[in-house]
């Protein structure tokens, strides 16, 4: 209370917030050192939870952050020794039912802690600055294979691949994607990249630099996980994306929760009027994917059609659905 007193300072009213861990002597630690640093893991919790509260500290706590440590230590050495893979999820075109493209997704699986699941390891690999290295090894790998497969004449159609925004903020990173589009030999009118819509509003004049800066490369730029955050609808119009990805989210209840039904027909209606396409995240059923092509979405990936899968099984699909009557385009 007595610090979120507001302080005047000349004219102006400033506040100060604070966020408190607390520890307690001696079930959290008995030496100084390790209470405090279990009051300094409730504090960090208390910032992740919002800041300005106070947390107190946790067996569970002190787990989590072991658990952490032993990721990002392991996450560091799988990267060295290329030990990360991509799969590819096909993405699939709802009116004839052919793949149009894949998104690229990685797959850990540690000698140690077994398979650890990109939800967990890209947050930690964000919060340890690992992520620039981890994104730029995704980009290269991604780049590689789109690369062999148009030499070799795989119609995969667009890669999408996925962009943390914390990448976008490297001075460097533009200079870096020309370097792995050059090297790669790949043609970039191909490449759709992803970025989550909530981390697009990070900084928003960086996010628009460095999207007009892919753009002019030719790439294609999708919005991932739309409707989860709160991006104003003007946003939408200044940035100069291609697509938007419907988060899944909406998609697992559209056929029970009228207001995800609603969200979705609204999105799909919205992207249609600005001239955008759209893409339907985790369709797993026959029901959902009538509604969506009722409601006139482009495409969709998901379950039903296929997880993300290795490359040869991606040729495979390819295969198995031949030749297309139409010449290849990026859409
Ligand atoms: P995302 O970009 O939204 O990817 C879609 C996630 O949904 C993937 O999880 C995919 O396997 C899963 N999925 C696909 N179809 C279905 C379905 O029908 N039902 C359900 N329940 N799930 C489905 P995954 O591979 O575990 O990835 C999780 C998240 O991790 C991704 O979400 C993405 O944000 C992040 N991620 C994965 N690979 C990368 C990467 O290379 N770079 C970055 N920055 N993030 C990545
Ligand atoms: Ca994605
Ligand atoms: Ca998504």
């Amino acid at each position: 209370a007595a610090l979120s007193t507001p302080i005047r300072v000349d004219n102006q009213r400033l506040s100060v917030t604070s966020s408190i861990g607390i520890a307690i002597y001696p079930d959290h630690g008995r030496a100084p050192e390790a209470l405090i640093r279990s009051a300094d893991l409730a504090m960090y919790r208390a910032k992740e939870n919002g800041k300005n509260r106070f947390e107190f500290f946790s067996a569970l706590l002190a787990q989590r952050s072991e658990r952490r440590s032993a990721v990002k230590s392991a996450l560091r050495i799988a990267l060295q020794r290329e030990a990360l893979r991509l799969y590819f999820q096909p993405r699939v075109r709802i009116g004839d039912g052919r793949i149009v493209g894949a998104e690229a997704l990685l797959r850990w699986t540690d000698p140690r802690l077994g398979v650890v699941s990109p939800n967990e390891f890209i947050v930690i690999a964000e919060e340890s600055g690992l992520i620039h290295e981890l994104g730029l090894y995704v980009f290269r790998k991604a780049c590689r294979q789109l690369a062999e497969w148009q030499r070799s004449g795989v119609p995969l159609g667009v890669l999408s691949v996925n962009f943390s925004a914390h990448q976008l903020l490297v001075a460097t990173f533009i200079d870096e994607v020309d370097h792995v589009i050059d090297e790669s030999g790949v043609d970039p009118r191909f490449i759709e990249v992803e970025i989550t819509e909530t981390s697009m509003l990070f900084d928003l004049g960086v996010t628009k630099n460095v999207i007009a800066d892919l753009k002019h490369r030719g790439m294609r730029i999708a919005i991932d996980d739309f409707g989860t955050g709160f991006s104003s609808l003007s946003h939408l119009q200044q940035l100069d994306v291609d697509t938007l990805k419907i988060d899944q989210s909406f998609i697992r209840d559209m056929l029970v929760d009228s207001g995800d039904a609603a969200i979705t027909t609204a999105v799909i209606s919205l992207a249609r009027g600005l001239r955008l396409s759209t893409t339907a995240e985790g369709v797993e059923n026959e029901q959902q994917l009538q509604a969506l092509r009722a409601a006139g979405c482009d495409y969709y990936q998901g379950f039903l059609f296929s997880p993300a899968i290795v490359v040869e099984d991606v040729e495979e699909l390819l295969r198995l659905q031949g030749p297309s009557d139409t010449p290849q385009e990026p859409c």
